[in-house]
């Protein structure tokens, strides 16, 4: 494994051996608030927000071929699954000079700029100035997307093709903001928006491989994929983006943040699927 680091945004690990056409991100795992992150609650409330382990997880993609980016900055401070555009107003101080365009996820307090951690507390008892959120869309978020969007443009323009499997974690239990409060979700959730971002030979192989042991896995159930599987993807052209979510009951203590007995056995279950998606992306 050859790693590359931007400092502070990401680190890129690219494969040593024969490459596979086969792009692997981790959005959501880094543990870096920089200084002018500035909250009014405690940093514990706010470190608690990460797909635990997701990075450790995924990382049997090297090994088959595949380029694994993980950012180094932590998705409350500036989140790279959300548009630039979607950015809510109410915490700018002055006027935003670019266009907005809000979604779901501006209600639930988690667009661009995170509100709200848990759907409910405040990060902030000020606004942010305009240059405050220029600065950490200019330093964050677009060096992960340029960083991205190189490894895939680089990976098409080798194959002709490329598949990105964009990885992250979701709470055991269902809560309210998402409507379903006490229900134990499935083990495994693929997201491809209604499947408009990849077709149905990869889907179908990541859920197989997924629910092979037995696992439950779930197609486009609620967690379909936001950002970053919506901008690179264009099925037609040989860019293929898919989603998945983790269940962390299957892999940690949620509440003490530590692997359980099911971690080594899920991180099992998860290489194979790379493994098998990688042969794919190659047979093709
Ligand atoms: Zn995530």
């Amino acid at each position: 494994m050859a790693r590359k680091e931007l400092q502070n945004v990401l680190f890129q690990d690219d494969p040593e051996g024969p490459r596979a056409p086969l792009v692997l991100d981790s959005p959501h795992t880094g543990r870096l608030f920089p200084e002018d992150f500035r909250p009014a609650i405690a940093m514990e409330i706010c470190n608690r927000v990460n797909d635990w382990f997701i990075e450790d997880l995924f990382g049997a993609a090297n090994r088959n071929g595949a380029v694994l980016i993980q950012a180094l900055f932590r998705r409350a401070y500036i989140d790279p699954n959300r548009d630039t555009a979607d950015l809510d107003l109410d915490m700018v101080d002055g006027d935003w000079p670019d266009p907005v365009s809000q979604t779901e996820k501006t209600k639930r307090g988690a667009s661009l700029i995170w509100k709200l951690i848990d759907g409910e507390t405040r990060i902030y008892d000020r606004k942010l100035s305009v240059e405050e959120v220029n600065l950490r869309i200019n330093t964050y978020w677009r060096p992960y997307h340029a960083a991205l969007k190189t490894a895939l443009d680089d990976t098409h323009a080798a194959f002709g093709r490329v598949l990105h499997i964009n990885c992250h974690s979701m709470p055991e239990m269902g809560d309210e903001r998402w409507g379903d409060s006490g229900q134990r979700r499935a083990d495994f959730i693929v997201g491809t928006r209604d499947g408009t971002t990849a077709g149905a030979a990869f889907t179908d192989t990541v859920v197989a491989a997924l629910g092979a042991q037995g696992h439950s896995v779930a197609v486009n159930e609620k967690f379909k994929g936001v950002e970053l599987i919506k901008r690179y993807s264009d099925p037609a052209a040989g860019r293929e983006s898919l989603q998945i979510e983790v269940n962390r009951g299957i892999y940690m203590d949620e509440a003490n943040i530590l692997p359980n007995a099911q971690y080594d056995d899920t991180k099992a279950v998860i290489s194979e699927m790379i493994a098998r998606v990688a042969k794919l992306a190659q047979a093709r």
